[in-house]
């Protein structure tokens, strides 16, 4: 028998790269490949890029020049060392990358997975091997399912792709170019994967899509079903105790997802929603699609439907033509809002996107000190948020041990990290946590009471945001 080869997987960016990630090692597993968590002994590694903004991209140039040096090593070695580079700059440049770097055996984009071992075949009859085309064939069925084992190793909390791709074309983003137009599996295929995860051990499904609320997958009833309405099926499946989605887009929360959030406890009450500016002018050349106004009536809508429900979103800063005033009107977006946290980005011009063409650029200055005020401002909101829960009892999902000894850690419901000092039989369980104290963005606590173990206790947690 032929010892396996060993696997190394780098993945950058989203959360859809991680899930990538695993679909890739679960096709290469059934070619002989292992998962090994080292780049230099590896027979091949795999660099899953993110081509969002340019720093990203970038970082894959220089892991390239690494992986260089590694290669040669392997190669004195006696060894045949094989660089693949996946994942959106791979869609979006191609055969430029083996021309940057000549190192790299194969080029893949996201749509084509589940045609590695093929590809890893002809790059070694050919010597290199490209593949950017969206094929026709739905690579999710083509893509084999992990093994119990593989679900049980990667933990309790698991994410499941309902839908990829995007038509919204905001004016900044290359998601529509890298990922294709949106497509969303049918719901059968998404509940027999959840099944096989919670027959697994897993217990937090996230269910992940880059506009995951325009979900419109074929229904066993032969209709197209809503978000909200594949979450109440997958409540349905035993085990599960905890459903989260991401990313939403203002503009498709369509009222099956409120009163999804309103029904079922097992929805987290912590809703990802981008606004991306607070200013109307920059929405529009944004190409966003909603108002400030629009926005602010979707966050009532989630509020009137579950008053515990807290709020996480993304800001770009700096975009072309965004003025002192425009800026002060994120600044109080966000101020009336009250995030648990959020993510803020300089704008950065991506090639082949509206927005790169456009004139009136932000100074390097501005930008940096726009995104330090606003910056400021989110981390007082999410340490207030997180003040909030000392003192208070809140249900975590434990998830594994922690660093120090005894330390076990978990997420509340607002994916807050706790830790506490508890036997290792609690991962997997969802057990209330007395909050005690704070340390960075963790809460620091014990364990309430004994729980019978099994499905999630009820939750609760009073928020101060
Ligand atoms: N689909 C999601 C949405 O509608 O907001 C997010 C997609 S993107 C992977 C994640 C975040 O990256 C965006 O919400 C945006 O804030 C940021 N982003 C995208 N393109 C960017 C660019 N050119 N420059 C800076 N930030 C960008
Ligand atoms: Fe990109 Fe999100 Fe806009 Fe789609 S909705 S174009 S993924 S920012």
């Amino acid at each position: 028998m032929k010892p396996p080869r060993k696997l190394h997987i780098k993945s950058y960016g989203c959360q859809m790269n991680v899930y990538d990630a695993q679909r890739m090692a679960d096709t290469l597993a059934a070619d002989g490949f292992v998962e090994t968590a080292s780049a230099d002994d590896a027979d091949l590694v795999i660099l899953n890029t993110c081509h969002i903004r340019e720093k990203a991209s970038e970082k894959v140039y220089s892991e390239l020049g690494r992986l260089r040096l590694a290669k040669t090593e392997a190669f004195r070695a006696g060894r045949d060392m094989r660089i693949a580079v996946a994942g959106c700059v791979a869609q979006a440049e191609g055969e430029e990358i083996i021309r940057r770097a000549p190192v790299v055996d194969v080029v893949v984009g996201p749509q084509s997975y589940h045609h590695l071992p093929e590809l890893l075949a002809r790059a070694k009859r050919e010597g290199r091997a490209i593949e950017t085309e969206f094929p026709a064939e739905d690579k999710f069925a083509s893509l084999p399912q992990p093994k119990p084992d593989t679900i049980r190793t990667r933990g309790v909390s698991a994410y499941i792709t309902v839908q990829e791709g995007c038509d919204k074309f905001c004016t900044f983003c290359v998601v529509p170019y890298t990922r294709g137009a949106e497509v969303s599996r049918p719901v059968a295929k998404i509940v027999d994967d959840a099944k096989r995860l919670a027959d697994n051990g897993v217990r937090e499904l996230t269910l992940i899509g880059q506009n995951v609320n325009a979900y419109h997958g074929d229904g066993p009833d032969g209709r197209g079903w809503t978000l909200g309405k594949l979450l109440l099926q997958l409540a349905e499946i035993p085990g599960i105790a905890r459903l989260r989605y991401s990313t939403s887009h203002p503009r498709d929360v369509e009222s099956s997802l409120i009163e999804a959030h309103r029904d079922l406890p097992a929805l987290m009450p912590l809703v990802h929603l981008p606004a991306q500016s607070g200013s109307d002018r920059i929405l529009a050349a944004m190409n966003r699609r909603h108002t400030v106004r629009d926005y602010l009536s979707v966050i009532d809508r989630f509020r009137k439907a579950r008053h515990n429900i807290a709020f996480s979103s993304d800001f770009i800063v700096g975009f072309p033509g965004e003025r002192e005033e425009d800026f002060s009107a994120t600044l109080a977006l966000v101020s009336q809002i009250g995030y648990a946290s959020a993510y803020s980005f300089k704008y950065s011009p991506r090639p082949g996107t509206p927005a790169a063409e456009m004139q009136e650029t932000v100074s390097a200055i501005d930008m940096d000190e726009r995104l330090e005020r606003l910056q400021a401002l989110i981390d007082s909101q999410q340490s207030a948020f997180n003040k909030a829960a000392i003192g208070t009892t809140v249900d975590v999902l434990f998830e594994r041990a922690g660093r120090n000894e005894g330390q076990m850690v978990g997420r509340t419901a607002y994916l807050q990290p706790a830790h506490v000092i508890a036997p290792t039989d609690i991962v997997g369980r969802i057990l209330p946590v007395k909050v005690a104290s704070l340390e960075r963005y963790s809460l620091l606590g014990e364990l309430a009471a004994a729980s019978p173990p099994g499905p999630a206790a009820s939750f609760q947690i009073s928020i101060g945001a």
